[in-house]
Order: structure tokens, then C-alpha cells, then sequence
């Protein structure tokens, strides 16, 4: 029976979760729940200059709210630092690592010399079979890999598939340095090794790297895990994304106000895909998700797409759901002190909540959504916008107010229907077009030219506002 699968995220906390790291959070989120095992979240923080707490708290933050949860404790690499030193000395117990004694200075000269005879810069071997008891006075020295000089390096890659690197391109590389801190390629051996790691799902930028900390398996006796390098996120032209395109912090995607549950269905269709379907639940994603159906070129970020599925995803929501997501949102949008300060009202939140049908079916994201409630908080009286002031220019508007007002004020029950009724009997009755009516009401009753049904904005707003609405923009 084969072991069951651990997979594992693994971010620099050097600046927030970019989208990129996003995705590859949920490709082994995905597979993890797809074969019914557990993702763990490590924490490479062995970079003391850049880690920053700031950053880690960024990570698990929008991990968070993208919903993808790991299992445990997040486990930070630079405290395991011993560990890996333990394992760099084992290495050298067995002859598969020596200690280097030469100094930096000696490096670079080497490398110059390469340079100069166009050789690639690599290292050349000068400590690998001298004996310690040559070393230098006074240096301390490093640890490299005893790394094959001869043959090759394969990766059978989920993704690439079968690559091959001749190991007289790997050179001895570094596994700790003169100063005792273990390099990132020992300690990603090492702690996937501890933690159990089946599956490494990460972007391809880390093919080469693959290929050497195979070579640090093979040294160490143990199974390399399964690997999967997924082809980077490119921008809609094709080149690499770039800030404009989408190269941002999950928190900027969170403020533009996209649900989710529509980020994990466009991230997940950013490089895999299950035929032709677009939208899929997280259900059927983690029924579906493996590593074979991820394509093997660059996947492009559009906008636009994730803006149209967003879309579809508030009017697919049920109304408590997108209260819950609007209510996380709240916090992180921009411009909306208004909106903020209002809701602190429960019975604001009531309001707001029987708008919200009639709201999302026009809004692509929360910051839409955010932008067109405005008319239920705004005061009298209110301030029209340009297609507003148009509106209410137009013909005898003012005075189909005056008429409507008069209407309104004699409805019993106040509700979308009964208000319609009313309109609609108006219209009929003078021979003027639905439209002729509706539109100067939602002039008068939103500010706008555009807004959600006018009857539901009559029954969210009720008998009082919206006829003191009317009464402001009707003819005297
Ligand atoms: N810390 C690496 C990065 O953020 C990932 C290393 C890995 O997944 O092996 O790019």
C-alpha cells in the first residue's frame, strides 16, 4: 500500500502571499483532499535580513481567506537549523560530504578564471579528495555534497515529465556554510524529508533545484517525493506578469472585492482543467483535481475572466452566504467609510441584507456592490449623478413624480408588488411607457441613472424615505 499523501506549502515569508504562491497553496491543497491526505504549511524563514513577521502573518492571512487550511502548527525552517546541520555532518560520516577550506577570496578568483576561459562558473573540486589535515589555520570551512561527476540526474516530473540533467553541470554545491547555517537546498531536503513530504508541487522555477536536492536524497539514503513543477503565471500578452497584470498580494485581490470561492475556482483554472468546464465547487475540484491534467505552458491572467466569474459567483450566492463574505470584505475595502459607519446600525445590517438580492445582480465584485447600496445610506437630500440630472431633465419628469408621489402615498401595504401595481396602473392609465415612469424614480430615489430593480429599491428603502425622495425631485 503506498503512504499516504502529504503535501506541503512552502513560502519566503519575504513579502505578502503573490498570487503565484496562491495557486501553487492550492494545487497541493487540491491534491491533498483529492487522495484524502494532508497538506502541511512551512514557513522558509532561514533568511534573516528579508523574513519578516509582517509577511508571515500576510501569508497565513490570505491563505486564510482564499479557505485553504493546512494541517497543524506552521513549521518554521530556520528553527529546524540544528537538524540540518546534524544532517550535513551525517553526510560527511558516510563520504558523501567533504569539508571546504577555501575562502571566499580564492572562490572568486576561481570563478574569474572560468570567466576568462569561457567556462561556465562552477566549483572545481580543490577540497573534495584532500585530506582534513591540510586545512588552513584559522578558516572555517564549509560543507559541500560529494556529488556524481559522471552520469545524469533524471527527474520524472508529473508535470515536465522526464527531465534530465548531465551531473557534470551539478557541481559540489554548498550544504553548509563556513558559518554554520545550512543552505535553502539542504534544509528543503532535509525538512521535507522529516515531515514526511509524498508530493512537492511548486512552481517551475524550481525544476533546477529539483535535480540537486535529488542529489541530496540519493546521498542521504532516502526516497525522493514525488515532484510536480508548475509551468508560472503569465500576463494576458504572454510575458511575465507584471504588477498591472496581476502580480499582486492575494490582500489586493481580497480589497478589489472577488469572493473566494471564485479565486479558488480561477486560480485552479489557471494551468489545470477538467475538459471544458469553467466553474466548478470546491467539491467537484477536489473530486477532480490531479497533477496529469496540469498543461505544460505558461497560463495567462485575465482580468476580465476573473471579473466575469466573480460575477457569477455573487449571483449564485445565497443572500446570508454574501453577507458573510461582504462582512469580511468591509474592513478591506477602500472608499467605503459610508457604507462602514452605517452598517454599524443592526438595523442597517437588516436593510442592507434585504437589498442584497436586488444588488448583486449587477455587481462583478464587492467593491461594486459596495459602490451601487450607496442610495441606501446616502441623506436627503440626495445628490443626482450626471445621468441622474439627465433623467430628470428629461420631458415632464418632475411632474410624473408629482403624479407618482401622489400614487405611492395611497398604496397599503408597502412592497415591491403593491409599488409596481401602482406605477404600472399610472402608466397605463396616462399612456406613458413603464420606462417614463421608472426611470425619473430611480433618479429621484438612488442619485443614479443606473441602480438594482426600481421596486425593490422602493420596498428596501420604505414608505417614508422613498417618498420624502420623491417629494425632493417632483415638481411644486
Ligand atoms: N520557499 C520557496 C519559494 O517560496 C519554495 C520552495 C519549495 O517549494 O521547495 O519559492
Amino acid at each position: 500500500m503506498s503512504s499516504p499523501v502529504v503535501t506541503r506549502f512552502a513560502p519566503s515569508p519575504t513579502g505578502y502571499l503573490h498570487i503565484g504562491g496562491a495557486r501553487t497553496a492550492l494545487f497541493n491543497w487540491l491534491y491533498a483532499r483529492r487522495f484524502g491526505g494532508k497538506m502541511l504549511l512551512r514557513i522558509e524563514d532561514t533568511d534573516r535580513e528579508r523574513s519578516t513577521d509582517a509577511a508571515i502573518s500576510a501569508i497565513l492571512d490570505g491563505l486564510t481567506w482564499l479557505g485553504l487550511d493546512w494541517e497543524g502548527e506552521a513549521i518554521s525552517q530556520f528553527a529546524r537549523a540544528a537538524r540540518h546541520r546534524e544532517a550535513a555532518e551525517s553526510l560527511i560520516e558516510k563520504g558523501m560530504a567533504y569539508r571546504c577550506y577555501a575562502t571566499p577570496e580564492e572562490l572568486t578568483a576561481m570563478r574569474e578564471e572560468q570567466r576568462a576561459n569561457g567556462l561556465p562558473p562552477r566549483y572545481d573540486g580543490r577540497w573534495r579528495d584532500r585530506d582534513p589535515s591540510e586545512a588552513p589555520a584559522g578558516v572555517k570551512p564549509a560543507i559541500r555534497l560529494k556529488a556524481p561527476v559522471d552520469g545524469e540526474t533524471v527527474i520524472e516530473d508529473r508535470v515536465q515529465g522526464r527531465v534530465v540533467f548531465p551531473n557534470k553541470d551539478l557541481d559540489d554545491l554548498v550544504l553548509l556554510r563556513s558559518d554554520g547555517t545550512p543552505t535553502y537546498m539542504l534544509a528543503v531536503v532535509v525538512d521535507d524529508h522529516d515531515m514526511g513530504v509524498t508530493h512537492i508541487v511548486r512552481g517551475d522555477d524550481h525544476l533546477t533545484n529539483a535535480a540537486r536536492q535529488t542529489l541530496i536524497y540519493q546521498a542521504l539514503g532516502w526516497d525522493v517525493p514525488v515532484m510536480a513543477h508548475i509551468p508560472l503565471i503569465h500576463g494576458p500578452d504572454g510575458a511575465k506578469l507584471s504588477k498591472r497584470h496581476g502580480a499582486l498580494g492575494v490582500e489586493a485581490y481580497r480589497a478589489m472585492g472577488y469572493l473566494p470561492a471564485a479565486m479558488r475556482n480561477y486560480l485552479a483554472r489557471l494551468g489545470w482543467s477538467h475538459g471544458d468546464d469553467e466553474i466548478f465547487s470546491t467539491d467537484e475540484m477536489t473530486g477532480w483535481f490531479d497533477l496529469d491534467a496540469i498543461g505544460k505552458s505558461p497560463s495567462r491572467f485575465d482580468f476580465k475572466k476573473l471579473e466575469n466569474l466573480n460575477g457569477h459567483y455573487m449571483r449564485a450566492a445565497g443572500t446570508d452566504e454574501l453577507l458573510a463574505d461582504f462582512t469580511s470584505f468591509l474592513p478591506h475595502a477602500e472608499n467605503a467609510e459610508g457604507l462602514r459607519t452605517w452598517l454599524q446600525d443592526p438595523a442597517h445590517v437588516e436593510m442592507f441584507r434585504t437589498a442584497l438580492p436586488g444588488l448583486k445582480e449587477r455587481a462583478k465584485t464587492l467593491v461594486e456592490l459596495a459602490d451601487s447600496a450607496e442610495y441606501l445610506w446616502v441623506q436627503r437630500p440626495l445628490a443626482m449623478d450626471e445621468k441622474a440630472e439627465k433623467l430628470l431633465e428629461a420631458d415632464d419628469a418632475r411632474k410624473v413624480l408629482a403624479d407618482l408621489h401622489g400614487r405611492l402615498s395611497a398604496v397599503g401595504t408597502w412592497s415591491a408588488e403593491t409599488t409596481e401595481e401602482a406605477v404600472r396602473a399610472y402608466a397605463e392609465e396616462t399612456g406613458l411607457k413603464l420606462g417614463k415612469a421608472a426611470q425619473p424614480l430611480r433618479a429621484a430615489l438612488t442619485g443614479r441613472g443606473t441602480s438594482p430593480g426600481i421596486f425593490d429599491v422602493l420596498a428596501v428603502l420604505g414608505r417614508e424615505e422613498s417618498l420624502a425622495r420623491i417629494a425632493d425631485q417632483a415638481a411644486r
